[in-house]
């Protein structure tokens, strides 16, 4: 039979909005030594908007061979192959006083005249018309934005979700993709690493990534023509969470598809200790276990040590079995394989019905603290048990 204090444990939580779905759940919650977190609708609300547009320039990233420009480095380059607007081989500083000499050539000066904004609205309509095929945050984010400048939208073929990544499709029979670097990657397109040539793209990712950002590419017919910036608030408790986990000596780790440098941004501001970036969705299980495994190594370890110690000192009976586990937290939008294969999985209740069914606790508000608060509930109970 379950003890008394169990029940009346579960029932307690209850009142506050955490539902602990069976004893052994509040067993293992009493026994957590790793917190690992979702970033987006965990960490973040999830609720993503558009910040920046940024136009890339045609004019400015079609290139001569032996065009000698200056990249971001402030190193004067010749570019080599202008055929691939993104590649800077043979980048070889020349002497300042060279450059006077060099006649800078451009092709398409006729682009110049397209002005700004009607070349904006281009870049949003082949991004929203792409985003307007997925219901991922980041989609809804940007189809809603289009709306808001009464962009009408294409119809879009050969539509494909490549999950973590971006979207991809035809329009106007022309590739369009949209997604982050690894999608570029994955299609061969030059990415960020390599557009030096591309005006002040490389400076202006650069600056977006370190500011947190989401950034999307939107590439058209095998050309980077934007970079688009979202942000998602981060949760207003986050930081308070995660402090409070560090109190208990619960060490924290956040889990994300999104780029590294963002990752690191969101954590550092919520004082994450430890970022796993680049996640894909059905590699979130993969990461928990490597966490539990980085887990009961350190305990072993540390378990064999008190061993020879309580040996020495003659207290062999003295040893008790203090093991340690890994509870996952996280919305429930893409991380339901993570959230069962953690010792204890939480769901924030605002996600979606399979991660309630995941989760061995749902936080029914989607109130982030009450984590902190089951862990500490089910520390009384269980200390009150034994
Ligand atoms: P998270 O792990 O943060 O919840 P996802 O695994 O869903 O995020 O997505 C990871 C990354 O893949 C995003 O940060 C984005 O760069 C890219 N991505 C996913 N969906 C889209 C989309 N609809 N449009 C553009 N990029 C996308
Ligand atoms: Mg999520």
């Amino acid at each position: 039979a379950t003890p008394t204090a169990v029940t009346v444990g579960i029932g307690r939580a209850a009142e506050y909005g955490i539902l602990i779905k069976n004893g052994e759940t509040l067993e293992n919650a009493g026994n957590i030594s790793v917190a690992a977190f979702d970033k987006t609708g965990t960490i973040t609300e999830g609720k993503p908007v558009v910040d920046d547009i940024f136009i890339i320039d045609e004019t400015e990233s079609i290139l001569k061979r032996n065009e000698v420009i200056k990249n971001t480095n402030g190193e004067w380059i010749v570019v080599d192959d202008p055929s691939v607007p993104g590649k800077p081989v043979n980048v070889e500083p020349l002497k300042n006083n060279a450059v006077n000499d060099v006649n800078i050539h451009r092709e398409n000066e006729s682009l110049k005249e397209l002005n700004t904004e009607d070349i904006e609205k281009e870049v949003i309509k082949l991004l929203a018309s792409l985003e307007n095929n997925s219901n991922h945050p980041i989609a809804k984010a940007i189809v809603k934005k289009a709306d808001e400048l009464n962009i009408n939208l294409e119809s879009v073929n050969n539509f494909e979700n490549v999950t973590g990544k971006g979207l991809k499709g035809e329009i106007f029979g022309k590739i369009v993709l949209a997604g982050n670097n690894s999608l570029l990657k994955d299609e061969n397109i030059p990415d960020t690493e390599n557009i030096v040539t591309y005006s002040n793209a490389q400076e202006k990712y650069n600056e977006f990534i370190s500011q947190g950002k989401t950034t999307i590419f939107l590439v058209y017919d095998n050309h980077i023509k934007g970079i688009i910036t979202l942000v998602d608030k981060i949760r207003d408790n986050s930081k308070r969470t995660i402090d409070e986990l560090h109190k208990m000596n619960i060490s924290t780790y956040m889990l994300t598809g999104d780029n590294e440098k963002t990752a690191k941004n969101v954590a550092e501001s919520v004082g994450i200790d430890n970022v796993m970036a680049n996640v894909l969705p059905n590699e979130k299980l993969d990461k928990v276990v490597e966490i539990q495994n980085q887990e009961s190594f350190k305990q072993e370890k540390e378990g064999k040590l008190k061993k020879e110690i309580e040996t020495i000192e003659g207290k062999i009976e003295g040893i008790k079995k203090n093991s340690k586990e890994v509870v996952f937290v996280g919305d429930g939008i893409n991380d339901a394989p993570a959230l069962s294969q953690a010792n204890v999985g939480v769901a924030l209740g605002s996600g979606t019905d399979i991660a309630m069914e995941s989760g061995d606790i749902v936080l029914m508000e989607g109130n982030l603290e009450n984590v902190v608060a089951a862990i500490q509930f089910s520390n009384k109970v269980m200390t009150r048990i034994k």
